[in-house]
């Protein structure tokens, strides 16, 4: 921008100085024909033409007319010279004007005279006399054309200084604008070479952060796809092994098959939401949309949920869930949302307390909300727990089984529904989580 606004500063001062000198050569053309020195030089030589018919008339040879028109003629270049733009040109040189008043005067006290030259003898005497008369002027009208061309040249010296400088001031600009173009023309070509090698390095760039990711995906379908193989029969056989069905189980192991059970049920919590964070980032998760009744789902989630409730001795009530509330959406994924909330709801309450579902609509919108009486979630915090892999207290969050990743997949699943989730919650007294969702009609 520093560059292309001296180009531009230059150009405009190139075409006022251009301008200027363009008016002041249209100048001197005329100067030549109509310039003071042409005047002076005028009267002083038809003053002598005046004379020389003067003489011619008194030695008989040049008619009276002649003399009278070269009268006339002088007469009127004197009147001409002492007015207009003429006389303030010579006023301006410093001329002495009473010079011409002078031949003015002579001219008028001779004007009856040579008007009246009628070739007598007298009168050839008088036109001699007349001759001799304006003899008297020569010396100063000579003078006056000499100061007139004296000044005319210093005149001419001083514009063709002024020009010499606007010449140079020109091509010291025009080398500045150069310059200031190649500079342009440099920064352009090197802006575009880091261009190309800046967007060759981001291409391969992209290139290495698509394949790694292909990889990523591939590495996390083929891990899920891995253990939950395993992980599903190592379930089904704790479970047939607690059940007692293939034998009563000494009590000193149980304690370690309850271990297993609950770390098995980690695990799969663990692989089942990294599946699902996988599907979310990479756009695959697929959802099915349909009408159906949040109200009763709601219901049966928190049925579902009580016994997972009951061992964090925490009860989960539904207060004030108005009955047929309908909407348009994954019935799946939302059980998926609140189960996510009801299980941290539950995890992170304190002991015999309860958790309370509401649900209710405002405006074209239905309002879930899980309350908890538990120990709160810092302010500076509550906006990132929506994060994935983000947990407030890492080894107790980590101690009640959790993965990070439940809320952001929460977030997700409720965006996906053109729905919002949001948590209100005071340290040391619970908190909420609301969520919600277009109304059928809306969706
Ligand atoms: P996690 O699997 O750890 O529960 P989430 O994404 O579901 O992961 O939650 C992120 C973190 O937010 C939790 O680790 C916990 O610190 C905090 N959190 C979520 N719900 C609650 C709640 N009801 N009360 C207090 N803290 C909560």
């Amino acid at each position: 921008w520093g560059v292309f606004s001296i180009l531009i500063v230059g150009l405009a001062a190139v075409a006022v100085s251009l301008m200027s000198m363009k008016v002041r050569m249209e100048g001197i053309g005329p100067e030549s024909a109509t310039g003071p020195i042409w005047f002076t030089t005028g009267v002083e030589f038809d003053m002598l033409r005046l004379q020389t018919a003067l003489m011619g008339y008194s030695l008989g040879g040049v008619e009276a007319d002649s003399v009278r028109t070269h009268f006339d003629i002088l007469w009127s270049r004197v009147s001409h010279i002492q007015r207009g733009a003429v006389a303030e040109k010579l006023i301006e040189y410093d001329v002495d004007m009473a010079k011409y008043e002078q031949v003015m005067t002579a001219l008028k006290d001779a004007e009856s005279q040579v008007l009246s030259l009628d070739a007598t003898a007298a009168d050839r005497e008088t036109a001699e006399q007349l001759a001799l008369m304006f003899d008297q002027f020569h010396t100063d009208l000579r003078s006056i054309s000499l100061t007139v061309l004296q000044q005319s040249i210093s005149d001419a010296n001083e514009m063709r200084g002024s020009l010499l400088g606007m010449a140079s001031a020109q091509i010291y600009l025009s080398m500045v604008i150069g310059g200031a173009v190649i500079l342009l023309i440099i920064v352009f070509i090197l802006d575009s070479v880091w261009s190309v090698r800046e967007f060759k390095e981001k291409d391969a760039l992209l290139h290495k952060a698509q394949a790694a990711d292909i990889a990523k995906s591939q590495f996390v379908s083929v891990v899920n796809h891995e253990l939950r193989t395993p992980l599903t029969s190592i379930k089904a056989s704790l479970a047939l092994l607690n059940s007692g069905a293939i034998g009563q189980v000494p009590e000193k192991f149980r304690r370690l098959l309850d271990i297993a059970e609950r770390n098995c049920n980690h695990l799969t919590t663990l692989v089942k939401d990294l599946l699902d964070a996988e599907k979310l980032t990479s756009g695959t998760m697929k959802y099915d949309f349909e009408a159906f009744d949040l109200s009763k789902a709601i219901e049966e989630d928190i049925d579902d949920y009580q016994s997972y409730a009951k061992a964090f001795d925490v009860e989960i009530l539904a207060k004030g869930i108005e009955p047929g509330i309908k909407i348009h959406g994954d019935r799946g994924r939302l059980g998926q949302v609140m189960s996510n909330l009801l299980s941290n709801a539950a995890k992170f309450s304190v002991s015999g307390s309860a958790v309370e579902v509401r649900l209710t609509t405002r405006d074209d919108r239905a309002v879930i909300s899980v309350t908890d009486s538990g120990r709160g979630i810092p302010e500076n915090e509550r906006s990132h727990i929506f994060d994935r892999f983000h947990q407030v207290d890492t080894s107790s969050a980590r101690e009640r089984g959790g993965t990070g990743l439940g809320l952001s997949i929460v977030k997700a699943i409720v965006e996906a529904h053109k729905g919002e989730v949001t948590v209100e919650s005071e340290m040391g007294k619970g908190s909420t989580f609301y969520v919600n969702l277009p109304l059928e009609r809306s969706a």
